[in-house]
């Protein structure tokens, strides 16, 4: 059972066999899995809890309807953990709240119905063969709420959404790992032979692995080690609408509309809202305390999703400003939109998990990739997410209109 401390600096571990950097979902999935191994574990964090920055900005969504071979390979396992939650982290009985109700992606837009089509045809090459092209008369057939515009979707229904604070949690609680909290990585030390050991604002911890999972401020933790690690954090907003169950279908998919990158789903009567806005600027990292929300947003989001989800004009017309609330987190993106999973070979012993815009629904696979990496259970040329990728030329960027959802 994994214990979860703010620790004094006269009992901080003097040594571990990894630290972990960051206990968001990816870091606290990497925990779970590197002592699940055997390894002697330790996560600092430098919030007051686990999972309380980007994690806690998320939709909460899971897909498994992606294009490029890699990311199917991290969002399918995570999946099977997701159905199977209890028994992966061995606490009978344990909730996360998961909810098939699939992931929707439509269109008016007859020129993209080729994409669409090609995109379904690839996923199932890559052993997703439950997604679904649906002609426009068969989605307003099955989901009724949405525009006689709509042309065509694809669709998947063991796609979904789950409840990512307990997720976090759970892992945690099924580990063997220690979770020092309040507590903030001032630097990675390196001697010889690489990673000797970070150094924290309660004392230093000797290790001889370090895994850089600081979600927006990996490129951070990169910069102790003078390296520079390609990540761009952009922000992201969400917005929730409450109930109004009557108006909203509460059986409703995540409904995605491919045009114009607005997306929303049902959530406990009401509704969550949010837009892929591709004109935000990359910035730098922030914690979500003190990331603005603009206060235009919600407004902006109920115009963009209107046009193939026309109920959304009677929710708009009944809403009170205290009926919406709008909050803030960052997507990190790499170059090919992909995360960055597996050791920096400038520096042994450090190992990097980040550049997520989907590492709820990713990062339970990332963990246990990250943990295998470590032990030598996955080779390092088997990784097809490795930093070094884009130093070699070897990747590409894919899913073009089904990223970022
Ligand atoms: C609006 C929005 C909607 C989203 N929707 C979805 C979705 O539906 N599905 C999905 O899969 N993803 C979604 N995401 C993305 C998802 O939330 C992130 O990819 C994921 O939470 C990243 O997790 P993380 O652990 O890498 O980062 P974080 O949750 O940010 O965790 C990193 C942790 O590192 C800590 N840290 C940083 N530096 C240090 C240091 N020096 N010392 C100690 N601790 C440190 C931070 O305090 C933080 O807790 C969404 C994001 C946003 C903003």
């Amino acid at each position: 059972m994994g214990t979860i401390r703010t620790p004094r600096e006269a009992d901080l571990p003097e040594t571990a066999d990894v630290v972990v950097i960051g206990g968001g979902i990816v870091g606290v999935a990497t925990a779970f899995w590197t002592s699940r191994a055997g390894l002697d574990t330790v996560l600092v964090e430098k919030q007051e809890g686990l999972g309380t920055q980007t994690t806690s900005a998320s939709a909460e969504c899971f897909r498994a309807q992606f294009t490029e071979p890699a990311m199917v390979a991290l969002a399918k396992p995570s999946i099977e953990i997701f159905d199977n939650f209890a028994d992966v982290i061995g606490v009978p009985g344990y909730d996360i709240h998961v909810r098939h109700r699939g992931y929707l992606f439509m269109t008016d837009d007859a020129e993209m119905l080729d994409d669409m089509q090609a995109a379904v045809a690839r996923q199932h090459e890559l052993g997703v063969t439950d997604s679904r092209f649906l002609e426009g008369a068969v989605v307003r057939e099955r989901f009724p709420f949405v525009a006689d515009d709509v042309v065509g979707a694809t669709f998947r229904q063991n796609d979904g959404w789950l409840a990512a604070h307990e997720l976090v949690q759970g892992f945690a609680k099924g580990s063997d790992a220690e979770f020092l909290l309040n507590t903030t990585v001032s630097d990675v030390l390196t001697d010889t032979d690489g990673v000797s050991g970070v150094e924290t604002t309660r004392g230093t911890i000797a290790t001889r692995a370090v895994v850089d999972a600081a979600g927006p401020f990996a490129g951070r933790v990169g910069k102790m080690v003078g390296v520079d690690l390609p990540l761009e954090p952009v922000r992201r907003q969400k917005v929730f609408v409450a109930a109004s169950p009557e108006v909203i279908p509460q059986e409703a998919p995540f409904t995605v509309d491919l045009v114009n990158g607005a997306y929303w789903r049902p959530e406990t009567g009401g509704a969550l809202l949010g837009w892929v806005d591709p004109e935000e600027p990359v910035g730098e990292p922030v914690e979500i305390e003190a990331l603005p929300a603009d206060r235009y947003f919600p407004a902006v989001v109920l115009d963009k999703l209107t046009r193939l989800n026309p109920f959304f004009e009677e929710v708009t017309q009944g809403l009170k400003q205290t009926d919406v609330s709008t909050t803030a987190g960052q997507y990190v993106y790499t170059p090919d939109e992909q995360p960055l999973i597996g050791r920096l070979p400038e520096v042994p012993g450090l190992y990097v998990n980040c550049g997520y815009w989907a590492g709820v629904m990713l990062g339970p696979t990332a963990g246990r990739w990250t943990a295998d990496l470590i032990t030598g259970e996955m080779q390092p040329e088997d990784n097809p997410l490795r930093p070094t990728r884009f130093a070699e030329g070897d990747y590409e960027k894919g899913g073009s209109f089904l990223s970022g959802h």
